[in-house]
């Protein structure tokens, strides 16, 4: 174990029991199940905790009548920072009116993984970047205990790039108008593998109602365009700061999941893989 993973694990209240048994690839074959079993330290056994009560259903993101979204067939043509110029610009909805600033997303222009969350919070409302309060702390130390990070194999973004006042959820016509943006970035950045945060975004991102506890624990796709991406379902890291001891033990064994299913990063898989990343917000 090393220091970055001592402080990941300490981060995510785990053990160093929480340790690979097998090699990515063998524990592909097997999902999760060659994780090692949580060891709860000190606190008292919880019932599973639903992430709060039930959302409406949102629209999916992978089969919805996007090309009937307005102004969303220049979106072909464009490259990431095309992409985030026309993101920047964006009044298709009334979230244009409220937010400071858009929140494209930040990290690797090739990444390994991409992170999807649900949409800005009032920080990052301010700063432009997803995931920079102490979720994203979180989150980062999530993505370091399996050695990735937002500028290292990691893209993040959300399903929303703008923030909706006072937090509240995203209304299904924002997700509408918003999808087509998600999309294309995934189209862009052909990330192996999708890590997706939080019940909305699954629900969004996979069209479907379920509770996070039936999503999670098995590989989902998503398709954009001609890619057709591997989805690992997890908690969202603010709702694990709410001390869920097992949820983040669970949230362990998906990233484990997760990086079983994305294999090893190209440039980690040999001499002859790519190196060095290119970060871009
Ligand atoms: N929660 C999210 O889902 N996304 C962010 O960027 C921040 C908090």
């Amino acid at each position: 174990m090393n220091e970055s993973q001592r402080r990941a694990w300490a981060a995510l209240d785990i053990g160093p029991a929480w340790v690979l048994r097998a090699p990515p690839s063998e524990a592909a074959a097997h999902g999760a199940a060659l994780v090692s079993e949580p060891q709860p330290q000190s606190r008292p056994t919880q019932a599973p905790a639903p992430e709060g009560p039930p959302a409406p259903l949102p629209p999916a993101l992978s089969e919805p009548p996007m090309s009937a979204a307005p102004g969303r067939d220049d979106l072909a043509g464009l490259d990431l920072d095309g992409l985030r110029e026309r993101v920047a610009t964006c009044r298709d909805c009334g979230l244009c009116e409220s937010r400071n600033r858009t929140v494209f997303g930040v990290g690797d222009r090739r990444p390994h993984w991409m992170v999807i969350g649900e949409a800005p919070g009032a920080e990052e409302d301010r700063r432009g970047e997803p995931f920079v309060g102490q979720a994203g702390r979180l989150l980062d130390a999530m993505l370091a205990a399996v050695g990735l990070g937002r500028e290292q194999g990691v893209f993040i973004a959300n399903v929303l790039k703008c923030r909706p006042p006072g937090n509240r959820n995203p209304r299904p016509e924002e997700v509408a108008r918003c999808a087509p943006f998600l999309r294309r970035q995934v189209e862009l950045l052909r990330p192996r593998l999708i890590l997706v945060v939080g019940r909305f975004a699954a629900q969004t991102l996979l069209g479907t109602d379920a509770s996070i506890a039936s999503l999670r624990g098995r590989v989902h796709r998503y398709r954009a365009g001609e890619l057709d991406v591997p989805v690992v379902v997890s908690y969202h890291p603010a709702y694990l700061l709410r001390d869920r001891h097992e949820d983040k033990a669970r949230c362990w064994q998906d990233l484990c999941l997760a990086r079983a299913t994305a294999g090893p990063r190209e440039q980690d898989a040999g001499p002859d893989g790519p190196s060095g990343s290119s970060p871009s917000q």
